[in-house]
């Protein structure tokens, strides 16, 4: 079984990468690089291919489409506006969304997979995206609708295995199957360390909290910090 993969370098689609591979999938992972902030992903993204690839058949491209930055730069994501602190919330999040980029990316991975022969794309979308509509599984559905009209003749699904799971059973899940969290990046400011306070770092830090487990990325000191931002930032949604 061929798959192609959009793999980002952080947690979700890393865990996708090593459970495909337990599932016997031979992947072919694509990293676009479309003018983030945190292009420290793309790195990770490698690293966790090379990593990976020692499990299973792992082929690996980056692509570059960061000409279309100018025509999609509209979030906080791609450095035009600040990234908001604190647990995701529809209002605070909002403005880190990038316009149309999963089905952008989606595109382009369903053309390659009727080049290459996959008969199936799978991508990372799962329940606590949310607020990103296209990670949605009602986006997901009619956005396989749509692939099958438009490649008839050479059929590709669309899947999105994790899109009824919180982040917190994704990690359960990818701490079961090994996989390298330690090589993967969520934090959109891409500076050196992961801030802990934006949106995605809070998001990490309470998917590891509820399994009982430390991120490996943090050194116990930054994981200490990140619990208590994470306490602070916390009444805010209850
Ligand atoms: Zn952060």
């Amino acid at each position: 079984m061929k798959s192609v993969l959009i793999l980002s370098g952080g947690i979700d689609s890393s865990t996708l990468l090593y459970h495909l591979l337990y599932e016997g999938y031979e992947v072919h992972a694509l990293t676009f690089f479309y003018g983030q902030r945190h292009a420290r992903e793309v790195d990770c993204a490698k690293k966790i291919a090379e990593k990976a690839s020692k499990i299973g058949f792992v082929d690996h491209k980056i692509v570059d489409i960061s000409s279309i930055h100018e025509l999609i730069s509209k979030g906080a994501i791609t450095g035009e506006e600040k990234v908001p602190e604190g647990y995701y919330t529809e209002e605070t999040q909002k403005i880190t969304v990038v316009p149309n980029r999963n089905m952008i990316l989606l595109s382009i991975a369903v053309g390659y997979a009727v080049k290459i022969g996959a008969r199936e794309v799978h991508y990372a979308a799962h329940k606590s995206d949310f607020i990103y509509p296209d990670c949605r599984k009602e986006f997901v559905k009619a956005l396989d609708i749509a692939i099958y009209l438009g490649n008839i003749w050479e059929q590709v699904e669309l899947k999105a295995p994790f899109v009824e799971m919180t982040k917190a059973e994704i990690v359960k899940l990818g701490l079961r199957l090994g996989v390298p969290y330690e090589l993967t990046w969520s934090c959109y400011l891409g500076k050196e360390r992961p801030c802990l306070r934006c949106g995605t770092c809070v998001e990490r830090t309470e998917a590891f909290l509820l399994n009982n487990a430390k991120d490996p990325l943090l050194s116990d000191e930054e994981w200490k910090e990140a619990l208590e931002i994470y306490r602070k930032f916390k009444p805010e949604m209850e």
